[in-house]
């Protein structure tokens, strides 16, 4: 337990459903376990291990530290006599500055995302420094026109490659732009350039056997084959839905892991008139009671959801009132038996929904989740 008054509550058995059911849409391809920023701010610590004894294998991350991060987690596991030791594991990441010193993840076997010609360059230098292969997967850009290799590139990268000693091409990757919506058709057009991609790969540099990933979680839940023989799972393995709410067919099953649990640090009766938080921007008509709850912006709980959003208490919704401040917020729970103690469910089981938050702070539940600060303590669900 802590004496955190708010505390992100995690339900690691929510986590192994929504794997076994994405491993179901994508039977039988590798599914890469997405756990950048902190696990869509779920905490890698709780997510990491309990993804790992489920028998996931593929982790991915953004940027280097990250991936050093889930690296040491998994090698902790076997340390501790766990059957999922690291040797077992592979971590990807693809986020760094082309003329890094790449040596730290190549020492390591973490694999890289490649996507451009200078990224390679500082592979082939790591690896000569560190003596060790380095492990890369070519990410092309098939049209999300962010980091990835142009045709050009790709070309270029691969006469590269045929020559080259010390990097082995494990896989080539994509990402969509428009998997959220569908019947898009620039996915059809992103799916074809993707295989084309992986075809001038296997062909110029005679391999065979690579992992070819570019569906993410809408990909995923959408898709009919879901292209690739790989994918990434990211927020949908954390039981939130990547599209919009008219399309939540497709999200079917998908169980949110996360509860955003606080406690009603003060209760107090009002008068009619009474101001609530900085402004004064709500007043009371009527005499009524305000709970006062912890959690504010500086926990990631979005300001802009003010005068819009609602929590739980006692299995029973009130409007959150007056500005939501960096610590706390005002809940006029008008004449329910409300008192200090009393838990607060702002999202999650028994409480709004991460949408509904999304929606109030006119944002995406992506951002919900993973902007949860880090003065709050991220715990293990019990289960009795
Ligand atoms: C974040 C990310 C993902 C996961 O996307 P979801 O929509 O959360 O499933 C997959 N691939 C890349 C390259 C990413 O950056």
């Amino acid at each position: 337990m802590t004496s955190a008054p708010l505390t992100a509550v995690i339900d690691t058995r929510a986590l192994v459903h929504n794997v076994q059911l994405l491993q179901e849409r994508a039977a039988g391809k590798q599914l890469v376990a997405i756990v950048k920023a902190d696990a869509y701010g779920h905490g890698v610590n709780l997510v990491v291990p309990a993804l790992a004894r489920a028998g996931v294998t593929h982790f991915g991350t953004a940027t280097i530290p990250e991936a050093v991060a889930v690296q040491d987690i998994l090698a902790g596991l076997s340390d501790h006599g766990d059957d999922c030791g690291e040797s077992d594991h592979t971590v990807m990441c693809w986020l760094y500055e082309p003329n890094a010193d790449l040596s730290e993840p190549v020492e390591r076997g973490i694999e890289l995302g490649v996507g451009s010609p200078a990224a390679l360059e500082s592979i082939f230098n790591a690896a000569h420094t560190t003596g060790k292969t380095a492990r890369i997967h070519l990410k092309v850009d098939t049209g999300l026109g962010r980091n990835g290799l142009n045709s050009t590139q790709l070309q270029q990268v691969l006469e590269q490659l045929t020559t080259a000693h010390g990097v082995q091409v494990c896989g080539v990757m994509s990402h969509f732009a428009c998997a959220d919506e569908p019947d898009n058709d620039f996915n059809t057009t992103q799916i074809e350039r993707f295989n084309q991609a992986v075809d001038t790969v296997k062909a110029t540099l005679q391999i065979d056997n690579l992992m070819e990933h570019i569906a993410n979680s809408p990909a995923i839940l959408s898709m009919d084959p879901v292209p690739g023989n790989a994918v990434r799972a990211g927020v949908a393995m954390y039981g939130l839905s990547p599209f919009a709410p008219v399309d939540h067919a497709y999200s079917e099953g998908l169980q949110p892991a996360m509860t955003l649990v606080s406690h009603v640090c003060a209760a107090k009766d009002v008068p009619a008139g009474q101001g609530a938080s900085y402004g004064l921007r709500y007043t009371t008509s009527a005499s009524s009671k305000f709970a006062l709850v912890a959690g504010g912006y500086g926990d990631g709980i979005p300001r802009q959801a003010s005068h819009k959003a609602h929590v739980a208490i006692q299995g029973k919704a009130f409007p959150v009132v007056g500005s939501i401040a960096m610590d706390q917020m005002i809940a006029d729970v008008g004449d329910a038996q409300v008192s200090p103690g009393d838990p607060v469910v702002i999202w999650g089981n028994g409480g709004p929904h991460v949408d509904e938050w999304a929606q109030w702070a006119g944002t995406i539940n992506y951002d919900i989740v993973t902007r949860l600060g880090a003065r709050v303590p991220r715990v293990e669900q019990e289960h009795t």
